[in-house]
């Protein structure tokens, strides 16, 4: 598959994301979630694989809960470069909103075949060392584009908590998507939906500085 559908929706001239360059990471097998303030919020989950990063749009967000199912929308392939990309994509333009860097690290698939194979087959069971996301899970296809992400019962899985009300942070700055819209130029209003309204304590949180601040992305074409 290639990029073609991510480089279709966006323009960017508009849009500080990256382009839709092929490439590998260093590591090879990225994983990365974005919590992302569009029309909705929801996270986007991403698993690298041949050469590009495949993705979900969970709305609920991943749960270390294994009675918990979570609805994973299959989205577009996204550049590679997509997984360190932390801030904000103007209004009006496609997925317009506040993106945080929540979770990140690498994983591994858990059958022999690979990635590509069990994501055709529509399952794919597979164990990730993340900041927050630890351990054995699966996402299995329902239908076309649908599929559910689900915790695989290991050490890792914990029962009745809610991982983005406990961890709401960015895991590159620790920030919240309230904090990102105001230092990169987003709607603070909107992107403090997607906060928690309790926020637990924490520690090392990197703001940018005022004078580096971001002015609104191309504010002479998306603000009056
Ligand atoms: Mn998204």
């Amino acid at each position: 598959m290639s990029l073609s559908e991510y480089k279709k929706k966006r323009r960017f001239n508009k849009t500080p994301e990256p382009g839709p360059e092929k490439k590998t990471s260093e590591l090879g097998n990225v994983f990365v979630v974005q919590k992302h303030r569009a029309t909705q919020l929801h996270y986007d989950f991403r698993l690298e694989a041949d050469g590009v990063l495949k993705s979900w749009a969970v709305p609920k967000g991943p749960s270390m809960d294994p009675a918990v199912k979570r609805l994973a929308m299959q989205v577009e392939d996204h550049p590679v470069d997509y997984a360190d990309f932390e801030g904000v994509i103007p209004e009006g333009e496609y997925g317009g909103g506040t993106v945080m860097v929540w979770d990140h690290g690498i994983y591994a698939p858990e059958n022999s075949e690979g990635v590509s194979k069990g994501l055709a087959k529509g399952d794919l069971k597979f164990t990730v060392l993340g900041k927050k996301l630890k351990g054995s899970f699966v996402l299995v296809r329902t239908r076309d584009r649908q599929w559910l992400l689900i915790k695989h019962r290991d050490e890792y899985a914990t029962e009745g908590e809610d991982i983005s009300e406990t961890q709401p942070y960015s895991v590159l700055t620790k920030r919240t998507l309230t904090e990102i819209a105001e230092d990169e130029g987003g709607v603070v209003k909107k992107a403090g939906t997607g906060d928690p309204k309790k926020l637990p304590p924490r520690r090392g949180v990197k703001r940018r500085k005022k004078s580096a601040q971001k002015k609104i992305w191309h504010s002479d074409k998306t603000k009056k």
